[in-house]
C-alpha cells in the first residue's frame, strides 16, 4: 500500500525560499579584505541571488551547467553557492590552495562553462584560467575587473530579479560539486544532489541545535567538503552568518567572534590551535561569552586541545567525522545530550572519539576476516551508507572498487565502533604503521604526544624496518620556547601505550607541511623521513 503524502522535491529551491519568506532580517556579515565589514541582510542578499541565477541564464547557462567558483568565505560566495542550484545549475568550488595544474584539470574535467574569482585572487586564478574552457569569468570585489572579465556587481545590476521563479527541480538532479583532495591518483568529483543537500543540511543543523538565534562564523572555506553543509543549514532555520573573508588568522578571527557575538563556529584543527594559543597568551582578552559551540573535524584534533578548551577557557569544541563524499559529515560527538550525567573525564574522552553516526548515516567496519564487532576494540576498515552518501564519483569509472557489492562506500579510515556506536577513528588505511604484523595508530600518538606542554604539533608516520617491516617516527615541531628530548617524549607516552608501539625516531622541524585543507601532509613527510 502507497502512503498518500506529496511528492514534494528536497531542493535548494525549497531552502531558499524558507529563507527569503521568513528571514529576511537575519544578518550577513563579511570581513572584507582591508578588514571592515559588510552588513547585509538575508532579503538583500537573496534579492541578489536571484538576479544571479537570472543573469547566469542570460549568459546561455544550461540546467545542470557547473559554474566555477574561486573565492574566500563572504556573501558573494555565498549568493552562487545558493543562487547557482536555485537556478538549476551546478556549484563547483575551486579549492584556492591547490596547485594551477590541479585546478586546471579539475575545471576541465567538471567542465565548469563560468568562473566567479575572486578579483584579490586573479593573480592565482590567471595561472589556470587560460587552459580551461570557461566561457566567461565573472570578477567579484572591488578594484579594476581582470580584462576580458565581467563584473559580478554590473552583472546584477543589469539582470530581473522579477525574472526569478522557485523551480520544483527534480530532487535528485546535481546541485553542487567538489573535487576531493586527491592523495592518492587524480582528484575525484563528489556530485551532490539536492535531495542529498536538504537531507544533510536538516540532519546537520538542527543536530547541533542550531536555531534562527545563533550566529555562525564557518571558517572552515566553502571549497572543503561542502563546508561542512553551514551554508544551507543556516539558511534552513535563518541562522546569522558571519564570514571572515581572508583573515584566517586567530586574532582576525577572535575579534570576528567578539564583535559579532558568535555562537557557533568550525574549523579544521590547525585553526582552533592557533586560536587556543591566542588565547592562552591573552587570556579573558576577547569576551567569547556568546560562544556555545566549536566545531572540529577534517582531521583528528588532540584531547589535549579539547580539553584546553573547555577547563582554561569554558569553551565547549564539538567534533565531527566526515569525507567529501558524505555531504560531509558522519559522526558528531561533543553535543551537549551525549554528555548529560558523565564524569569530567569521560566528558573530554568521548568529545576526542569520532562519535555516533548521526541520522540517515549507517556504519560498519570491514576487518581481514568479515564485518568486525562493535567492541571497541578491534580494528576494520569503515564502510558507509546513507542518503548523502556518494555512489559513484563523476566519470572517474576506475574508482568504482571504492564501493561494495552491496553499495556501501568503503571510506579508507580504519576504525573502532564500540558498543554504543561511538567511532574511533584509528588511521588512514595508508597512514597506519604495520609493526611485526600488528596495527599502530598513528593517530593516537600524534594526539597523545601533542598533550605534552612542550609539543606543538606532532606527526607520526611509517619508516620501513628491516625487522618489523614497519616502524613509527614521530615528527614534531616544539612549542615556542619550549624544549624536550626524545627519551622524555618516550616517557610522557609510556604510560598510555604497549612498549612496542613507542616510536624509537624523533625528529623535530620547524613546521609540519599541509594540505591544501589544512591536514598534515604525511606523504611529504615520509619522502623526507623513510629513506634516512
Ligand atoms: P576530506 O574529504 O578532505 O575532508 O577528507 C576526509 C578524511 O579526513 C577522512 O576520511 C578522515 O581520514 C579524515 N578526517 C575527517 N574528519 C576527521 C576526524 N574528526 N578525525 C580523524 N580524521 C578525520
Amino acid at each position: 500500500m502507497q502512503g498518500l503524502m506529496m511528492d514534494y522535491e528536497l531542493n535548494v529551491p525549497a531552502i531558499l525560499r524558507r529563507a527569503d519568506e521568513l528571514y529576511g532580517d537575519r544578518e550577513i556579515v563579511s570581513r572584507l579584505p582591508d578588514k571592515s565589514f559588510h552588513r547585509a541582510s538575508y532579503a538583500e542578499v537573496i534579492s541578489r541571488t536571484k538576479r544571479l541565477a537570472v543573469a547566469l541564464r542570460r549568459l546561455g547557462l544550461d540546467d545542470g551547467d557547473r559554474v566555477g567558483t574561486f573565492m574566500w568565505n563572504h556573501h558573494e560566495h555565498f549568493e552562487v553557492y545558493i543562487g547557482a542550484p536555485a537556478g538549476g545549475f551546478v556549484t563547483h568550488t575551486l579549492n584556492l590552495r591547490l596547485h594551477p595544474d590541479d585546478n586546471a584539470y579539475i575545471a576541465t574535467h567538471a567542465a565548469d562553462r563560468v568562473l566567479v574569482v575572486d578579483k584579490t585572487l586573479w593573480p592565482l586564478a590567471e595561472q589556470f584560467v587560460g587552459r580551461c574552457a570557461f566561457e566567461h569569468v565573472i570578477a567579484v570585489g572591488a578594484g579594476p575587473t581582470p580584462d576580458g572579465a565581467l563584473d559580478y556587481e554590473e552583472l546584477l545590476a543589469a539582470a530581473d530579479e522579477g525574472a526569478f521563479a522557485y523551480r520544483n527541480l527534480d530532487e535528485r538532479s546535481a546541485a553542487a560539486m567538489c573535487y576531493t583532495s586527491g592523495t592518492t591518483g587524480r582528484p575525484k568529483g563528489v556530485l551532490y544532489s539536492h535531495r542529498a543537500i536538504a537531507i544533510h543540511a536538516l540532519t546537520v543543523g538542527p543536530g547541533i541545535g542550531l536555531t534562527t538565534s545563533d550566529t555562525v562564523l564557518p571558517v572552515v572555506p566553502m571549497f572543503h567538503a561542502n563546508a561542512w553543509c553551514f551554508p544551507f543549514s543556516c539558511a534552513i532555520v535563518g541562522a546569522k552568518q558571519v564570514f571572515p573573508g581572508p583573515h584566517l588568522d586567530p586574532v582576525s578571527l577572535l575579534e570576528d567572534f567578539e564583535q559579532e557575538r558568535v555562537t557557533v563556529s568550525a574549523g579544521v584543527p590547525t585553526i582552533w590551535m592557533g586560536v587556543l594559543q591566542a588565547l592562552d597568551a591573552n587570556p579573558g582578552g576577547w569576551d567569547l561569552s556568546p560562544m556555545r559551540m566549536m566545531t572540529v573535524g577534517g582531521a583528528a584534533p588532540p584531547r589535549a586541545m579539547i580539553e584546553a578548551f573547555g577547563e582554561r577557557h569554558g569553551l565547549r569544541v564539538a567534533h565531527g567525522w566526515g569525507m567529501t563524499e558524505m555531504s560531509p559529515v558522519g559522526t558528531l560527538s561533543g553535543l551537549e545530550e551525549q554528555e548529560i550525567g558523565l564524569e569530567t573525564d569521560e566528558i573530554y574522552a568521548r568529545r576526542a572519539l569520532q562519535g555516533p553516526p548521526i541520522p540517515f548515516v549507517e556504519i560498519r567496519a570491514r576487518g581481514g576476516e568479515g564485518l568486525v564487532p562493535w567492541d571497541g576494540a578491534t580494528m576494520g576498515e569503515l564502510e558507509v551508507r546513507g542518503p548523502s552518501v556518494a555512489s559513484a564519483y563523476y566519470e572517474s569509472p576506475e574508482a568504482d572498487d571504492r564501493w561494495t557489492d552491496d553499495g556501501w562506500f568503503k571510506t579508507g579510515d580504519i576504525v573502532t565502533i564500540r558498543p554504543d556506536g561511538y567511532v574511533e577513528i584509528q588511521d588512514r588505511d595508508k597512514d597506519l604503521v604495520k609493526s611485526g604484523g600488528e596495527w599502530i595508530s598513528s593517530v593516537a600518538l600524534e594526539n597523545a604526544l601533542m598533550g605534552h606542554p612542550a609539543v606543538a604539533e606532532a606527526a607520526v608516520i611509517a619508516v620501513p624496518d628491516a625487522k618489523w617491516s614497519e616502524r613509527p617516527l614521530a615528527v614534531v615541531v616544539l612549542a615556542e620556547g619550549q624544549s624536550a628530548t626524545p627519551d622524555e617524549l618516550r616517557e610522557h607516552l609510556e604510560p598510555h601505550f604497549a612498549k612496542w608501539w613507542l616510536p624509537e625516531r624523533f625528529e623535530f622541524v620547524d613546521e609540519i607541511p599541509k594540505t591544501a585543507v589544512g591536514k598534515f601532509r604525511k606523504t611529504a613527510l615520509r619522502e623526507q623521513f623513510a629513506a634516512s
